[in-house]
């Protein structure tokens, strides 16, 4: 996962504002006193302030920030001078600094040290900050400004990263309506309007399904389920009122375990119907005619714009470009993972059969079966793994990593020369290995605590940009580990590991930037996983094996045998994992490409898998009634299939190591990679900088070897 600070400059709006004496007096003191808006000081070109942070803050800093950006737009869109590169795209790069700063601030009080205080700030400045972005994104005076240096450099191109600005600035602007005119552009608010609404109703109608269909159990019925789980389910169910009973909740963290342990088999099919029924229980709840409307609503807006359909407007600035090059490598994977479901299934009604269990496999015993199929075809104990897996070394590994792929040194800080905002986080400088040249810091905050989100995720304080001199860059990595007694390793699972390199890649990603401007910095969706993906294959390289994967008491290097169990059991249950999600990756797009005009969501998604042959044994990821990626917002309608787009990236790259003389470590390979796949971000078209690391197009062929499908013939 990823996280950057909100940024605010291309976003903005005008808004005209008092020149009140007094008033800028006012500004003048809060701006003096309110340590959020301020410059950042210190060491390493200064430093965010977080021992000073305060939630008090929050609600006056951010609005001053918005104001003072919103100032700065309006001084760019009332430019009596004609429109240049200079005095228009190079002077919105660097509008909104400060709210740029307290959004630093703001994403830690979010992320790592939530409270309800600060939420109720937060559920305040949400309207506010909405307004705001779309005031600037409908300003026409600026727009027609944007717009002239645009078409100019369509005659006269720019330097490359200064003419990548200037498209992706205008594209962004055009997408969202600002060459409409005033009729349209006035239905396109509405329809903006509309839709924001039914996002909200779609999610909380969501949110409604799972939080009132509990399935309680009684003590009789918990076979299978582990302590830990029957502990948590059984606080779970006291917390509701139901003292001596076990609460199962609609939700994927307690819906997968027990569907994978429990033995009580007419228990396992209710919760996997709850669950699977969520926004889909024909009543008030229900979310199919919202999906219905959202449909129409998103297919007239583009229609504005002169889309056919909305897949079309969404993928244009994506590196899959259009629907069908989406839609073709879904469906050239999609006959090998139904094929590998029919495997899957027949192993597991096999071990059925063995146990004397007289049933046929059902979409709820899929995860039981192949559970047991598991155990018995791959014996592998995961608590054997992480004994080889501590905290403290897998942080080695990955500096290692960083030293030899992109010559970077990782040195701490002497404590207490940075401000951290919780004593657990330490601070790393990076630095080039030969020139010693100081590249930025890099934060740890590695341990779970109240009012801080699950998972994983990484971000940045600052990023590298050189456009006004060049900037270092502030990353960070955040993760949940559980905080050990003192003096004791952190032992983590294998699929945390790999996350924890995962998240490093996007730190790496962000350090190793060379970019001009600010919104050269941005994600692609289907292409900013790749790297960060891409970083976790270094885990179980030999040399990181043999050097930090130790056995936590006896320092012993972790057993051949043992990896090699680790990489046989990652092809395990590949049918069921990328058919789950290529068939709700599928009904995305082809929901977008639809007439919408009298869609009934029900008959299209058992229609159209009718039609894919989905397997009867599992079903989709998320069914449509509950798909939040695609419908309480958009920022994955149309996209989900990026996550696939980005494995084919993955696979394809790591070949081209594997290929190589020196394997991962290989310094032609890994200077390549650094050049064209980690500095540029989107300064330069994704599928033009992979050509260039690799000398042609990816193919599937590497993800469908790494998935253990077979490879089609051309
Ligand atoms: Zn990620």
């Amino acid at each position: 996962m990823i996280s950057k600070a909100f940024k605010a400059t291309v976003l903005g709006s005008i808004i005209l504002f008092s020149n009140c004496k007094e008033e800028q007096k006012t500004d003048q003191q809060s701006m003096t006193e309110n340590i959020l808006l301020q410059e950042w000081t210190g060491p390493y070109q200064g430093v965010p302030a977080f021992d000073q942070m305060n939630v008090a803050d929050v609600k006056e800093a951010v609005e001053k920030g918005m104001e003072l950006q919103l100032q700065e737009i309006d001084a760019i869109a009332n430019n009596t001078e004609a429109p240049t590169f200079e005095n228009t795209i190079v002077a919105m790069e660097s509008a909104g600094k400060t709210l740029d700063r307290v959004f630093t601030y703001y994403g830690i009080l979010s992320s790592n040290r939530s409270t309800p205080e600060f939420r109720a700030v937060q559920a305040e400045l949400a309207p506010k900050l909405s307004e705001f972005r779309s005031k600037i994104s409908q300003n026409e005076k600026l727009f027609q400004r944007i717009k002239t240096v645009y078409e100019a450099s369509q005659n006269n191109p720019l330097e490359p990263q200064e003419q990548r600005v200037v498209e992706l600035t205008y594209k962004q602007f055009e997408m969202n309506g600002a060459n409409l005119d005033a009729e349209k552009k006035k239905r396109y608010a509405e329809i903006n309007k509309e839709l924001s609404t039914l996002y909200t109703q779609f999610s909380n109608n969501v949110l409604h399904d799972e939080e009132n269909y509990v399935t309680y159990l009684t003590k009789d019925q918990l076979g299978g389920l582990s302590d830990g789980f029957i502990k948590s389910a059984a606080k779970i169910a006291s917390d509701k009122g139901k003292d001596g009973m076990y609460a199962i909740t609609n939700t994927r963290s307690s819906m997968d375990p027990f569907l994978t342990y429990s033995t009580e088999r007419e228990l396992r099919k209710q919760v996997w119907e709850n669950y699977y029924s969520r926004g889909d229980n024909g009543d008030e709840y229900d979310n199919n005619q919202i999906i219905a409307q959202i449909l129409r609503l998103r297919k007239e807006r583009v229609g504005l714009l002169g889309y056919d359909n909305y897949a079309q407007w969404r993928l244009q600035d994506r590196m899959a470009k259009n629907p069908e090059n989406a839609m073709d490598l879904m469906l050239k994977v999609w006959p090998a993972a139904t094929a590998r479901v029919k495997e899957e299934v027949a192993d597991m009604q096999a071990v059925a059969n063995e146990l004397g269990d007289d049933i046929t496999i059902e979409p709820w015993d899929y995860r039981y079966y192949a559970e047991k199929v598991r155990k018995k075809k791959y014996d592998l104990d995961s608590d054997e793994v992480k004994q080889y897996l501590q905290l403290d070394k897998l942080t080695e590994a990955m500096f290692f990593v960083a030293g030899e792929i992109f010559n970077y040194k990782f040195t701490p800080v002497e404590e207490g020369s940075v401000p951290v905002f919780h004593e657990d986080v330490k601070v790393w400088e990076v630095t080039d290995k030969d020139s010693g040249k100081h590249i930025g810091l890099w934060y740890l905050d590695p341990y779970a605590r109240e009012g801080k989100r699950s998972g994983a995720w990484a971000t940045t304080y600052r990023s590298s940009t050189t456009f006004e001199g060049p900037t270092n860059v502030l990353a960070s990595n955040n993760s949940n580990f559980v905080k050990p007694a003192p003096g004791e390793a952190v032992l983590v699972s294998w699929d945390d590991a790999t996350t924890f390199f995962h998240e490093f890649g996007h730190a790496l990603h962000f350090f190793a930037a060379d970019v001009k401007y600010p919104t050269l910095q941005g994600g692609v969706r289907d292409y900013t996983e790749f790297q960060s993906q891409l970083l976790e294959r270094w885990l179980s390289t030999d040399k990181v094996i043999n050097q930090f994967l130790v056995h936590h008491e006896t320092g012993e290097p972790i057993p051949a045998a043992l990896v090699e169990k680790i990489k046989n059991a990652a092809t395990f249950n590949q049918g069921f994992g990328t058919t789950e999600y290529l068939a709700s990756a599928l009904m995305d797009m082809e929901l977008h490409l639809a007439d919408p005009t009298n869609i009934d969501i029900d008959t299209f998604e058992r229609e159209t898998l009718d039609e894919l042959g989905m397997p009867k044994e599992l079903p989709m990821r998320h069914r449509t009634p509950h798909f939040g990626h695609v419908f309480s917002g958009e920022g994955y309608a149309t996209a989900y299939y990026g996550y696939m787009w980005a494995d084919v990236l993955t696979s394809d790259a790591s070949e081209a190591f594997k290929e190589a003389p020196d394997g991962f470590y290989d310094k032609d390979v890994a200077e390549k990679l650094v050049t064209y796949l980690f500095a540029p971000r989107n300064a330069m078209d994704p599928a033009e900088a992979y050509r260039l690391f690799r000398g042609r197009d990816a193919k599937i062929e590497a993800l469908m070897r790494d998935r253990g499908f077979p490879v089609p013939k051309n």
